[in-house]
């Protein structure tokens, strides 16, 4: 085993701070991993403060990780020591099930296992469950483990392996492509991130935002329109004119207005995660043949085709860098819709 710093919350209402925390001894295919950043995902709040339910304490979140290799096991042939890696939501799965064997291990028959906040073995993680990125290292399987390629810089990678591949992947599935209409509600740490992909892979792209006000921003990020859905006019002006919609918002929004944008065949993909169900009117589904869906984060392959994506593209996240000892406050700043677009934890403060 080995010692790593860390920073936890001891509790659902506890304040961020340092800890010394215990990572497993190498196994054969094991990477150790020297982390260099940590992004900040919304996912982080709602499971360190246990608004989803079923959090273990001491909680270290974090699934947004870039570092370089430390150390490998005997067994690992895809990963040499000093080679910049990421590590994602996901650190193992059963790799057998059937959607495992279709490269989409996120949705594993028998649970992925998440890099925070999963029950594990004491063998697997001291301490009974994952603790993830906000920390100076961690032990990953090389399965798990991603190449980030040269040309991105580490800080602005990291943010990729949640936002960057939770977007990339229902774009993909649902074909954003050169004369399809994509919007993006909600311009965050996972709106930006969609906004440059499906530019970058060639959608016509607008933004439904709260208002106006990161309006340059999502120009330059590749948005052709920008409206503010406080402007109900806006509702009116686009109905039945997407074809896909990517929700990115975790509040409850009037689901019904929002599915009246689609066009024939049309998809709204969810991806925020309110807790209240969604009450979605039957006649506006038949009215075009109007799907509703939704899609978390996406596979191994895939997040490794995003990152390679990204690098040809020159797409990395827009970060604001900050030290350990400010978690707390970027906490409070992301709830507040206040963050440019991702706060990513350099972890040398640590
Ligand atoms: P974020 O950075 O906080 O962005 C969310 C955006 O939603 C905000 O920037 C804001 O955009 C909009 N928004 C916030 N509150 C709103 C409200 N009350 N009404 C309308 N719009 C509101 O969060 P994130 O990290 O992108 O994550 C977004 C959600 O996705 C979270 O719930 C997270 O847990 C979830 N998530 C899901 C997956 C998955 O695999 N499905 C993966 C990662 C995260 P505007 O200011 O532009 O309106
Ligand atoms: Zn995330």
């Amino acid at each position: 085993m080995s010692s790593a710093a860390a920073y936890a919350m001891a509790g659902p209402d506890a304040a961020f701070e340092k800890v010394t925390i215990e990572r497993r001894a190498l196994g054969p295919h094991d990477v150790l991993i020297d982390i260099a950043y940590a992004g900040i995902c919304h996912s982080d709040i709602h499971t360190a403060r246990n608004e989803w339910g079923g959090a273990g304490y001491p909680c270290v979140p974090g699934h947004e990780i870039a570092g370089t290799v430390a150390a490998i096991g005997p067994a690992v042939s895809r990963h040499q020591v000093g080679d910049r890696v990421g590590v994602g939501c996901m650190v193992d799965s059963c790799g057998v099930c059937e959607t495992c064997l279709q490269e989409e291990e996120q949705y594993c028959l028998r649970g992925a296992v998440m890099t925070y906040n999963s029950r594990v073995s004491e063998e697997v993680q001291p301490g009974g469950h994952t603790l993830g990125g906000y920390a100076t290292q961690i032990v990953v399987t090389e399965n798990f483990v991603l190449g980030i390629p040269e040309g991105i810089e580490l800080s602005v990678a990291a943010p990729l392996l949640c936002a960057g591949i939770t977007v990339y992947s229902p774009l993909r599935h649902w074909g954003a492509r050169p004369g399809k209409r994509v919007a993006v509600i909600g311009m965050g740490g996972l709106g930006h991130m969609a906004v440059k992909i499906a530019a970058a892979l060639g959608a016509e792209v607008t933004v439904l935002s709260h208002s106006l006000s990161k309006q340059d921003d999502g120009k330059r990020f590749g948005a052709q329109h920008y409206y503010a859905t406080s402007d109900k006019q806006v509702f009116r002006e686009l109905r039945s004119h997407f074809d896909l919609i990517i929700n990115t918002v975790s509040a409850d929004l009037p689901i019904n207005d929002y599915m009246k944008l689609l066009r024939l065949d049309g998809t709204l993909v969810v991806l925020g995660l309110p807790e209240q169900p969604l009450a979605v009117q039957p006649k506006v589904l038949a009215g075009r043949r109007r799907s509703l869906s939704g899609s978390m984060i996406g596979g191994i392959a895939q997040t490794q085709e995003m990152l390679n994506f990204c690098a040809a593209h020159g797409i990395g996240a827009e970060i604001e860098v900050i030290s350990a000892d400010e978690i707390d406050g970027a906490y409070e700043r992301v709830v507040a819709s206040d963050v440019r677009y991702r706060f990513v934890i350099d972890t040398a403060t640590i």
